[in-house]
């Protein structure tokens, strides 16, 4: 590969990003995470709203939980950032408040893997650690024609391997932005822009017509759907909230919501759980797909008439936007 190419084509077409173009290994990783699962223009404006509330690992480490979940709210995947707040304490207390400086010790924090511990320490440190991320496996498998299937974990190993060979005869820094870069920017899933590629010359899958057929990645089990009744319950002054205890949104606030193909079905489990309640209105469908499953939603605003269950959290109706809400349930208008 030809890392001199690649790097000064870096440095010329660059994004300018407001997460980039810094070295604090804090910084670095709170990007990183934010971006496992989000675009990078996505991740702007919230980096920005975060960094300005946890300016440092300390005061990331102070956090109250919910008031991280809320100044993250619609991102999506909120247990990474419980992970960062359990990892910022650690920094605290471990590491005397300065972020590690060795793979070693950056790996063993929580929410962190071999792809953000490889980023931070080549980012922040200059030191040769590959960084291997979807963008990046796009890249190698058709740089390389690896026809492996990328879904299997040693199949991206291999890449791992070709790229941690490729990052010690290159600026670590610069290198692992490079193909990040260049995967976010030239190297797209779709209609890449192979002739403006700087490494195309010795690209398998551009010189032998076969960009469009790489990666390979087998095909994912169908996404399950759930069929939920949401109720957004109230009284005059309040509304009730459920938190979640499941790992998907695990620590959000959601509406009442029942698992039942009829509307009636749904309200005697609410009344199951100690609640009578009459309609008032039907708030239409909302649907949210997540990566492995698809809720279909039927929203109700619901008076209550007798509450006998604990099961729910009373809250002053004006209080609503203080707590950190389910995306799925974000989308749901009441008035
Ligand atoms: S030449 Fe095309 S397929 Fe090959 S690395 Fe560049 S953009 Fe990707």
């Amino acid at each position: 590969m030809n890392i001199e190419k690649l790097e000064s084509w870096f440095l010329n077409h660059k994004r300018k990003l407001n997460f980039r173009g810094n070295t604090d290994p804090y910084l670095i990783w709170v990007s990183e995470i934010m971006l496992q699962q989000t675009q990078a223009e996505t991740v702007e404006p919230y980096f920005e709203k975060f960094i300005k509330k946890y300016p440092n690992v300390q005061s990331l480490a102070n956090a109250d939980l919910e008031e991280l979940k809320k100044t993250v709210e619609g991102i999506g995947y909120y247990r990474r950032f419980k992970l960062m707040h359990e990892a910022a304490m650690v920094i605290t207390t471990k590491h005397q408040g300065r972020f590690p400086d060795t793979y070693e010790d950056v790996i063993k924090l929580n929410g962190i893997g071999k792809y953000t511990a490889g980023a931070i320490m080549s980012i922040a440190y200059d030191k040769p650690f590959s960084a291997v991320d979807g963008n990046v496996i796009r890249v190698l498998s058709r740089y390389l024609g690896d026809y492996g299937d990328m879904r299997k974990e040693k199949e991206k190993k291999k890449l791992d391997q070709y790229n941690q060979h490729m990052i010690e005869k290159a600026h670590p820094r610069i290198y692992t932005e490079s193909m990040i870069e260049l995967g976010a920017l030239v190297c797209k899933p779709k209609q890449p822009q192979c002739e403006s590629c700087p490494l195309n010359e010795h690209c398998f899958a551009y010189q032998n017509h076969s960009v469009e057929a790489l990666p390979f990645l087998s095909k994912l089990k169908k996404q399950k759907v759930f069929q939920y009744h949401v109720f957004i319950l109230e009284d005059e002054h309040h509304y009730y909230l459920r938190k979640r205890t499941e790992s998907l949104l695990e620590g959000m606030y959601e509406w009442p919501q029942f698992e039942s193909e009829s509307y009636y079905a749904a309200i005697e489990q609410l009344s199951e759980r100690g609640i009578e309640a009459e309609i008032i209105d039907s708030l239409g469908h909302y649907k949210h797909v997540f990566s492995h499953q698809i809720w279909e939603m039927d929203a109700y605003l619901l008076r209550i008439i007798q509450c006998n269950s604990s099961q729910f959290i009373k809250i002053k109706k004006e209080n609503l936007n203080q707590y950190p809400m389910a995306v799925a349930h974000q989308k749901i208008k009441i008035a």
